[in-house]
């Protein structure tokens, strides 16, 4: 275990602090003024999240204001008391939300059927009112790096698309702004940085889902190259923010009738029928996130 107060834990701090400013700084997540609303589920990506977010906010050029928000669904056995307790122990503004989604979710899905959709729509609508009447500008949820390779992966798979969990969108309400200010940091650091911190973890199985089984699959898929292939992880969330659309197959992303003999060179594109030797001895040709 990484000890608080040792050398490696002021590493991991620092490297974490450093990319969730580099995050928000590369996708314009927090302006002056803002006010963020910190989704709070109680799980080490969450606090991580609402922890560097407060220490970004004594050192930023900018001045925002944060709100912890936790939406009790109602889950047996949630210990309502333990968010509560830690918001006013660090002196955190917070709102509890009680919502009974769960009962919802319970009479509506068919027993031994996956609950995670209906739950998770019922939870974004009510987060969506929630930030409306707190007059939050950003919501801010703890997703980091491997959800979003996660994501990309199973859309790539099942979804047959190529997309993911954005750092920064505009929620399907059409008027908040959804942010992911650990979108950069890996999931390894956040469980080393929260253990090492004692943040008093909730349970993420109290609803008796069943596990998510293909995302798990793509977790140990993931876990596993971390191991062996590092540098395949790196390079496979680089690629994310390195699209060559004249070199894909998206029709909607790019005219290929503007092919005609003579119509000039494409940007980024690769040299036809060429290979790229240090591709081919597997080096890396980019700085990697
Ligand atoms: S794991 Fe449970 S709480 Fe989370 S989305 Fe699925 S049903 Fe809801």
């Amino acid at each position: 275990m990484t000890a608080r107060g040792s050398r490696r834990f002021e590493l991991l701090e620092k490297n974490i602090r450093r990319l969730t400013g580099r995050a928000i700084a590369d996708f314009d997540m927090i302006r002056d003024g803002d006010v963020i609303m910190a989704c709070m589920s109680g799980g080490a990506d969450s606090y991580t999240m609402l922890d560097t977010l407060r220490y970004l906010q004594t050192v930023a050029p900018v001045k925002f204001e944060i709100i912890a928000v936790n939406l009790d669904q109602k889950q047996p056995g949630f210990p309502e008391h333990i968010l509560p307790q830690y918001f006013e122990r660090i002196g955190v503004p917070y709102r509890i939300v009680e919502e009974d989604t769960y009962s919802i979710v319970k009479e509506k899905i068919a027993p031994g059927k996956t609950t995670c959709s209906l739950c998770s729509r019922l939870r974004r609508g009510i987060l969506y009112r929630v930030a409306k009447e707190l007059g939050a500008t950003k919501i801010a949820l703890g997703h980091h790096r491997d959800d979003i390779l996660h994501t990309f992966m199973l859309n790539m798979f099942y979804g047959g698309k190529i997309k993911t969990m954005p750092p920064k969108l505009i929620a399907d309400d059409g008027e908040n702004v959804v942010i992911r200010p650990l979108a950069y940091v890996r999931e390894p650091d956040i469980k080393k940085y929260a253990a090492a911190m004692e943040f008093p973890i909730i349970p993420c199985n109290l609803c008796g889902s069943q596990p998510n089984l293909q995302r798990q699959a793509m977790r140990e898929m993931l876990n596993q190259w971390e191991k062996t292939n590092p540098l395949w992880i790196k390079s496979m969330f680089t690629a994310m923010a390195n699209i060559t659309p004249s070199h894909m197959l998206d029709r909607s992303l790019f005219d290929f009738t503007r092919f005609t003999a003579g119509a000039g060179k494409e940007a980024h594109g690769d040299t036809l029928f060429d290979r790229d030797d240090k591709l081919d001895q597997g080096q890396s040709v980019i700085n990697l996130v």
